[in-house]
């Protein structure tokens, strides 16, 4: 049984209070620990164990994002968000009653993380306002990308892909990978 609607733990790699690479504006991130994934060449190996790192309750998470009134969204990193997607959903529910916009990274792709048939996968996704999907393929490695690391990997405008029932990228004014 439930008792508290901000107390579920989430397994943490670390945090980045405001950052301007991870997504639109400027954006808290949270790294959370453990990924299944082990891409070769993956930014951030430190994350891969799910017995590493550290525990936060989803309050904590959201005390320090409320601290910072100039953020435009908070972004889940990794690891691989989706690996603890019950906690992130309780998390998230915070962040958009909170009017802020949620970007989330997986190395999952959109269609493996539809086809688990997971209920708090399919509500983080709903919740999604920008996923970027799929493993990391350092082959496909490509500096130029913006938010994304190679080349597999798509940055998906999720409410645009709702409304139009297929996948629909997301294009901002700085999308320079679009714009070459
Ligand atoms: S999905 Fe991301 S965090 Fe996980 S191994 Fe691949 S690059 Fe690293």
């Amino acid at each position: 049984m439930e008792f508290l609607a901000n107390s579920k733990i989430i397994r943490v790699c670390g945090v980045e209070p405001e950052s301007i690479v991870d997504g639109p504006g400027f954006r808290y991130v949270l790294f959370v620990q453990g990924c299944p994934h082990r891409c070769k060449g993956c930014h951030n190996p430190e994350s891969h164990d799910p017995e590493g790192g550290f525990d936060m309750t989803t309050g904590d998470v959201f005390r320090e994002i409320q601290e910072n009134k100039h953020l435009r969204g908070v972004t889940f990193s990794g690891g691989e968000p989706f690996e603890q997607a019950e906690a992130l959903v309780e998390l998230a529910r915070m962040i958009k009653g909170a009017g802020l916009s949620l970007m989330c990274y997986s190395g999952y792709t959109l269609e493996e993380l539809q086809a688990r048939h997971d209920p708090w996968t399919d509500e983080l996704l709903l919740m999604t306002d920008i996923l970027v999907d799929g493993r990391f393929v350092e082959s496909q490695r490509n500096l130029t990308l913006i938010y994304r690391g190679s080349e597999n990997q798509r940055v998906i405008d999720m409410n645009k892909t709702r409304e139009a029932g297929e996948v629909v990228l997301y294009k901002s004014d700085f999308d320079i990978d679009v714009i070459i």
